[in-house]
């Protein structure tokens, strides 16, 4: 697990705990798409990632990452 500072489109910032392949480059700060979980007011929420290609076209770079309720 990586920890990563994210800040959603509400403007709040939340360190959430995700896993990616090793091989995916983690910034400093990563967009949370939507709001954030207490402001969604929902809990138990797993966070979903997305990456780009970064500078180059190379390597992955983690781009986003959306909160999605659990079922
Ligand atoms: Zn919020």
């Amino acid at each position: 697990m990586t920890r990563v500072h994210t800040v959603f489109d509400c403007k709040h910032e939340q360190d959430i705990d995700i896993s990616v392949e090793d091989d995916v480059l983690i910034p400093e700060q990563v967009r949370g798409l939507g709001k954030c979980p207490a402001c969604q007011g929902k809990e138990g929420m797993v966070p979903v990632t997305g990456v780009a290609p970064g500078p180059g076209g190379k390597d992955l770079v983690l781009d986003s990452i959306l909160m999605m309720p659990v079922m």
